[in-house]
């Protein structure tokens, strides 16, 4: 059969109990306690005595009446006793009061006993009988008896009470007591080497054992806090997210039954500074699994969180100077891939986006097309305005242009006062509508555009491309849409022609 586990606090104290009852008894055998049955003998042989004096001097007057309602009233008066009667030496009973038949049993050898005593009654210096008196058993004869009796009444309620006031006394002593000192010197040493702060917990959360680096973390952890519990250190718990008892990571740990880890604590000091502290609760089981207290360990990681923060400052600059060199090297990008004096397209970049689109539209069988235009007479400018003039000119002819085009569309300065422009998705009919519009913009805006020299006519001559089936290069466009361009300049120039194989130019204008 399992007995149930007592606890040791219970067994020290059933053991002190039974120390004082033990103490208790051997002071009741060795006589240094009053004893009771003595007491009682006492007693019982004076009443006896003194009876058996009333019931001579009666019998020397022999009112044996007066005797009997005497000996009734004594017998009525005294509880104790169950019945009298004189009795002659013959064995005559001369008179008798309760239930003397029944109750008396005449002791052996004559002698008294405890609950039967004969006292001899002498007549004229002989021994004439004697007076007996029945007693009320004085010792219990039934359990309930025994359990009713002074002695063991005693014994058993100073048993229950010492017990009692034991097991009070030794919770209250035992929750003070330093369980420090019961913790072997090398094992508290091994706890000091640890860089954790380390708290040990009872079941009530009151603290067990802690270690110097605890005592680091604030000056109130320095006091002696064995035996105080860890939830009343408002140094502390303070310092938590959540200071409400039920959430303070110890008591979850013992609650749950399972590891609370990785709790931030900001420790503020008195100072005004503060650690940075992640704090671990792991509930400490007895063989059974069954939880008795919790082991809190306490990191400070402040120092890693300054190293952190420092970087942390150190990223966010590095990303700043990522996004400058990023946004400088976009804009070297575009420098190097933009003419400088209008910022258009310049070769290199064009003919890289254009191999682009050539591939895609001819796979897909898209329409492309191409369009060269050169600005009329260019030298002239020059020669009559100066170079500076020619540069306005040129960038007066890209203004144009670009108003006139898509995003999509490209714009390369191609040559000196050459251009190339290249219209993905667009077939021969609307590359055509195109360039006849630029061509009417350049004569009618250009000139006015140049803001520094008035009057200036400014025309230029256009030639338009297809993409066709047959070519494998980029350039056979532009060479088409060049030869076209070569025809508007022999026909008179400001006007458009579109490249057809052996077809006579189409002139628009
Ligand atoms: P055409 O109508 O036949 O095209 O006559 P044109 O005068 O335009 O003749 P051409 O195309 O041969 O002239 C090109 C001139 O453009 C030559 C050169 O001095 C001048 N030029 C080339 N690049 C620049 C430049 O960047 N700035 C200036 N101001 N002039 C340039
Ligand atoms: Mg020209
Ligand atoms: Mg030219």
């Amino acid at each position: 059969m399992k007995l149930p586990r007592i606890s040791p606090l219970t067994r020290l104290s059933l053991g002190l109990t039974s120390l004082v009852v033990s103490l208790l008894l051997l002071l009741d055998v060795s006589g240094l306690l009053p004893d009771q049955t003595a007491m009682v003998k006492q007693v019982r042989n004076r009443t006896s005595e003194a009876l058996a004096i009333q019931a001579a001097a009666l019998l020397r007057m022999g009112d044996i009446m007066a005797l009997g309602r005497s000996l009734e009233a004594v017998r009525e008066r005294d509880d104790q006793i169950r019945s009298i009667a004189v009795r002659e030496k013959t064995g005559r009973i001369l008179v008798a009061v309760g239930e003397h038949g029944r109750y008396w049993v005449a002791p052996e050898g004559g002698r008294s006993s405890l609950d039967h005593i004969q006292v001899p009654v002498f007549a004229n210096q002989q021994e004439w009988g004697a007076v007996e008196i029945s007693f009320v058993p004085a010792l219990p004869n039934t359990l309930m008896g025994w359990l009713r009796y002074p002695t063991v009444v005693m014994l058993l309620a100073m048993g229950a009470l010492g017990f009692v006031a034991f097991f009070l006394y030794m919770r209250r002593a035992l929750q003070y007591l330093d369980p420090s000192t019961a913790v072997p010197e090398r094992v508290k040493h091994a706890f000091d080497t640890l860089t954790d702060g380390i708290a040990i917990l009872d079941r009530e959360g009151r603290i067990m054992l802690t270690n110097d680096a605890f005592a680091k973390l604030h000056p109130d952890a320095t006091q002696n806090l064995v035996g105080k519990k860890l939830d009343e250190q408002a140094w502390l718990c303070g310092s938590l997210e959540s200071t409400a008892v039920e959430n303070l990571p110890w008591q979850r740990a013992m609650h749950a039954n399972a590891v609370q880890s990785g709790v931030f604590c900001n420790l503020r000091q008195p100072g005004g500074e503060s650690f940075n502290i992640i704090l671990q609760a792991s509930p400490i089981l007895d063989p059974k699994g069954v939880v008795r207290g919790c082991l809190v360990s306490f990191d400070d990681v402040t120092q890693v969180h300054q190293v952190n923060e420092e970087l942390r400052g150190t990223l966010a600059e590095l990303e700043v100077s990522r996004e400058q060199i990023r946004s400088q090297n976009e804009e070297l990008q575009h420098l190097a891939s933009r003419d400088p004096l209008t910022g258009c397209l310049n070769r290199r970049a064009f003919f890289d986006l254009l191999e682009d689109l050539f591939v895609v539209a001819r796979d897909q069988g898209h329409g492309m097309c191409c369009i060269m235009t050169d600005i009329d007479h260019f030298k002239q400018f020059n020669d009559r305005y100066g170079h500076a003039v020619g540069d306005e000119v040129i960038r007066a002819i890209v203004r144009t242009l670009q108003a006139g085009l898509r995003n999509d569309d490209l714009l390369c300065r191609y040559g000196g006062e050459e251009f190339c422009i290249i219209l993905p998705d667009t077939n021969m009919t609307q590359a055509l509508e195109i360039a006849n519009r630029l061509r009417a913009d350049v004569e009618e805006r250009a000139g006015r555009s140049v803001r520094t020299t008035e009057g200036l006519k400014i025309t230029a001559s256009f030639g338009v491309a297809a993409l066709g089936r047959e070519m494998r290069d980029p350039a056979e466009l532009i060479d088409r849409a060049d030869t076209a361009m070569y025809k508007s300049k022999k026909a008179g120039r400001n006007q458009v022609t579109s490249w057809r194989p052996g077809v006579a130019p189409e002139l628009g204008r």
